[in-house]
C-alpha cells in the first residue's frame, strides 16, 4: 500500500531539516527519510559556524563587511573554480538565512573568523560553542512543532522518474523491506561522500590512507540515485582535506581555535605557515613537513574564547603545561626553538604585522597566559566539493543542463558552489540557504 506525500526529503542533516521545515510551512505534506538511526547527519559535527556578510549581528558588533568582499574571498579560496552563478545566489541569500534561523529560534549572534576570510563573518552560538549540535537541536525543535513524518533506519534506494517527472521514491528499511512512497517532489539532501573510501580514492588516489572526519553515513548514495535518473555531476575530484584532525580518533579540531588566536607549530618547535590561510594550503604545508603532523598551540585566553577547547581537554587530546618550556619538554620539542617561535609570534601580535608568515587575521593576543596547550594534528578527508548539478532554484539538472522535473537537491550532495576548496563556515551557510530554497521550491512544484 503506497503512501502519498507532496515532498519527500532524503537525509536529515541541516539541508534536509531546513528544507522539510520550509516545505511544511508552504503547506506541503512532508516525509523525511534518514538511513541512519539518528537525525543530524554530518551537520551535527559542524564546528565553526555559518558565514554571511552584511548581517544584523555584524552591524550590532560594528563589523563592516560587504557581500562583494565575501564573494571575492570565497572565489579566491575556491581557486576560482566555483560556479559563480550559484555562488552569487549563496552570497546574496546568506543574511536572510541567518535571519530565517533567528526566526526559528536558532540565534547565531557571536561572530568569529576562518581561514581565507579577512573579516569576522562566521556566525556561531552566543556561548561560543560548536554550531552543529546547536543547529540540529534547534531544527529538531522546529520539526517537532510541525506535522512532518520522519522515518529512520531507512534508505532511499531509488527515485521513480517517468515522463519527465518524479513519481516517488523506493525505500529499504533495516529489516530489508521495500516501501513504496508516491511524491511529486523529492529533495535529495544526502550530504557528501567523505566516508566512502573507495569513492574518494577513485577520484583522488593520493588520499588513500587518510582518516575522515565524517560520520559513516557520508557515502554519497544520493549522487548515484540522482545519476540513475540522469543528473549531471561536477567537480567530483575536488575533495577537501581539513588540516587539523586528531588522528587517533579522527576528531576535528575546530578552525575556531586558530580563529581565536592559536598557532601551528612543527615538531622542530617552529611556526611554518600562515595558520589563517585556506584549508587546502594549510593542509599541504603540514603534509610537506618531514613528520607530516603538527601541533595546534594555544594559551588560556584562546581556551576561554572557545567552548570546544574544553571538550578537547575532556577527550584527552590536549597536552597542557604551566609554562611554554614545560610544554616543549612534554612535546619532546627543542624548547629554545619553541620559545623563540612564541616570542616572535607575540611580537607580530603586538605590531599586528606577521612579517614572517603573512598572517593578517586572528592576531588576537600574545600567547602568554598559562596554562599553555597543544594538540597533535594532521589532515583528514573532510568535505567533497563536487556533486550533482543544480540551478539557482535548486532544481537538479541533467548533463544537458535541463531540469529534471520534481527533483531538487541541497547541501553537500550538490557540486560547484565551493569550487576547489570550501571556506570554513561556508558549509553551514550552504545547507541552510539552499535547504530553505529547496523546501520552498519543492513544495510549490508539488502543489502547483
Ligand atoms: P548536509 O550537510 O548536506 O545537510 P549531512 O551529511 O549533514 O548533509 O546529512 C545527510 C544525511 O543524509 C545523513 O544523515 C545521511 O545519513 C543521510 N543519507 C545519505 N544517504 C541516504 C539515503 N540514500 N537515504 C536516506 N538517508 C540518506
Amino acid at each position: 500500500e503506497p503512501q502519498n506525500y507532496d515532498v519527500v526529503v532524503v537525509g536529515s542533516g541541516g539541508a534536509g531539516l531546513a528544507a522539510a521545515i520550509q516545505a511544511c510551512d508552504e503547506g506541503a505534506k512532508v516525509l523525511i527519510v534518514e538511513k541512519m538511526s539518528t537525525i543530524g547527519g554530518n551537520t551535527i559535527k559542524a564546528s565553526v559556524g555559518m558565514n554571511a556578510a552584511e548581517t544584523r549581528y555584524q552591524r550590532l558588533k560594528g563589523i563592516e563587511d560587504s557581500k562583494e568582499l565575501f564573494y571575492q574571498e570565497t572565489l579566491k579560496g575556491g581557486q576560482f573554480k566555483n560556479n559563480t552563478v550559484l555562488l552569487k545566489e549563496f552570497i546574496e541569500r546568506a543574511p536572510q538565512a541567518v535571519e530565517w534561523l533567528a526566526a526559528h529560534n536558532i540565534e547565531l549572534s557571536d561572530i568569529t573568523i576562518t581561514g581565507g576570510m579577512s573579516i569576522d563573518r562566521t556566525h556561531r552560538p552566543a556561548d561560543r560553542s560548536a554550531v552543529g549540535g546547536f543547529l540540529i537541536s534547534g531544527l529538531v525543535k522546529n520539526l517537532n512543532k510541525r506535522n512532518i513524518d520522519v522515518i529512520l533506519d531507512t534508505s532511499v534506494t531509488e527515485i521513480r522518474y517517468a515522463g519527465g517527472a518524479v513519481q516517488g521514491v523506493n525505500l529499504l528499511n533495516d529489516e530489508n523491506e521495500v516501501l513504496v512512497v508516491n511524491a511529486k517532489s523529492v529533495i535529495v539532501a544526502t550530504g557528501g561522500f567523505s566516508a566512502n573510501r573507495d569513492m574518494v580514492v577513485k577520484y583522488r588516489p593520493e588520499l588513500d590512507g587518510f582518516v575522515t572526519t565524517n560520520h559513516k553515513g557520508a557515502t554519497g548514495s544520493g549522487i548515484a540515485i540522482l545519476q540513475n535518473i540522469g543528473a549531471g555531476t561536477v567537480d567530483m575530484g575536488e575533495i577537501q582535506i581539513h588540516p587539523t584532525v586528531e588522528q587517533t580518533t579522527s576528531y576535528l579540531i575546530s578552525e575556531a581555535i586558530r580563529g581565536g588566536g592559536a598557532i601551528l607549530v612543527s615538531q622542530a618547535g617552529k611556526r611554518f605557515f600562515n595558520e589563517m590561510e585556506t584549508r587546502d594550503k594549510v593542509s599541504a604545508n603540514i603534509i610537506a613537513l618531514p613528520e607530516k603532523f603538527a601541533y595546534v598551540v594555544f594559551d588560556e585566553q584562546v581556551r576561554l574564547n572557545n567552548k570546544a577547547a574544553d571538550e578537547y581537554i575532556a577527550k584527552g587530546f590536549v597536552i597542557s603545561a604551566s609554562s611554554p618550556r614545560e610544554l616543549a619538554a612534554k612535546l619532546e620539542m627543542n624548547s629554545d626553538a619553541f620559545l623563540a617561535s612564541l616570542e616572535s609570534y607575540n611580537v607580530a601580535v603586538d605590531k599586528q604585522d606577521d612579517a614572517e608568515f603573512g598572517r593578517r587575521t586572528a592576531l588576537r593576543h600574545p600567547i602568554n597566559q598559562g596554562p599553555f596547550y597543544a594538540i597533535r594534528i594532521a589532515p583528514g578527508v573532510h568535505h567533497t566539493m563536487g556533486g550533482v548539478t543544480i540551478n539557482t532554484d535548486t532544481c537538479v539538472l541533467d548533463a544537458q543542463l535541463q531540469v529534471l522535473g520534481g527533483a531538487f537537491a541541497a547541501g553537500e550532495v550538490v557540486g560547484g558552489i565551493h569550487g576547489g576548496n570550501r571556506i570554513g563556515g561556508n558549509a553551514v551557510a550552504d545547507i541552510i540557504i539552499f535547504g530553505i530554497l529547496a523546501g520552498q521550491n519543492a513544495a510549490k512544484f508539488a502543489m502547483r
